[in-house]
């Protein structure tokens, strides 16, 4: 799953450009982050990758298929998202889980929820993974419902992983437990993230630098950091 932007143009509105021709690649398997103030353009990069919205001018690819040639479902079938703000279903955890992948086994689901850090945590709920969430049942904190959502993601095992400011809503000890389980996730999977500050971006095989629609710098977290 080898991501390639060329020469992205985008804006929403003619007359305000957001991407002015960004380039950049994510290798098959490995992690580049994204990170710059607010208003940048970072999560118009990955709207354009799940196919919010086309691009004007450019090109995306995913090995080497352009993303406009592939049904929208398809093309979202190889992809897990994991956004700043998860919203489950009124159902249980057991079904926001396992709609990652239906056909997965209650064996699977609980594999999924150890990857994500969260299988004790239910286990220790009356009702399991019958628990029902959302606004009619367990009221899930924002860290929790981060786990439900990785849980989620690791059952349906994408190639390619959007992590689009994924630990940003929370404190900074759910931030680092979380941030431990999206790095199991990541590993040996395409993965882009997007990101305000280059701290929670460690990890990343290639960092670059979005200022005013345009790559202002790219390299390594310690190369960035000695130039910051
Ligand atoms: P970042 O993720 O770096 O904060 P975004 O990609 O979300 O930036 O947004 C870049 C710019 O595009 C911002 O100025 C934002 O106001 C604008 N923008 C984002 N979404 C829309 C939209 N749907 N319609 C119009 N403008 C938008
Ligand atoms: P897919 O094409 O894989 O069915 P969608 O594009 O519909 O996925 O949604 C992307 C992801 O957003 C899903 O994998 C799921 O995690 C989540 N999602 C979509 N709709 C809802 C919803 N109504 N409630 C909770 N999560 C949802």
């Amino acid at each position: 799953g080898a991501i390639v932007f060329k020469d992205v143009h985008f804006h929403y509105d003619p007359d305000r450009p957001i991407l002015k021709g960004v380039s950049f690649e994510v290798p098959a398997g490995k992690t580049v982050a994204v990170v710059g103030p607010s208003g940048a353009g970072k999560s118009t990069i990955s709207r354009l990758l799940y196919r919010f919205y086309d691009v004007q001018q450019g090109s995306i690819t995913i090995d080497g298929q352009d993303v406009r040639d592939v049904t929208q479902k398809s093309l979202r079938a190889g992809i897990g998202m994991v956004p700043q703000d998860t919203v489950l279903f009124n159902d249980t955890i057991a079904y926001n889980i396992r709609y990652g992948r239906p056909g997965a086994s209650d064996a699977e689901i609980e594999q999924a929820t150890e990857v994500a850090q969260i299988a004790r945590f239910i286990k220790e709920l009356p009702d399991g993974y019958n628990t029902k969430v959302g606004e009619r049942g367990l009221k899930l904190s924002g860290g929790e419902k981060q786990r439900v959502a990785i849980a989620r993601t690791v059952l349906k095992a994408p190639p390619i992983l959007i992590l689009d400011e994924a630990t940003s809503a929370l404190d900074t000890t759910t931030e680092h437990e979380i941030q431990s389980a999206l790095d199991v996730v990541s590993k040996n999977r395409t993965t882009l993230v997007i990101a305000h500050r280059l701290s929670t971006v460690v990890n990343a095989d290639e960092i670059i630098v979005l200022k005013g629609g345009e790559i202002a710098e790219r390299g390594s977290h310690s190369v960035l950091l000695e130039q910051n």
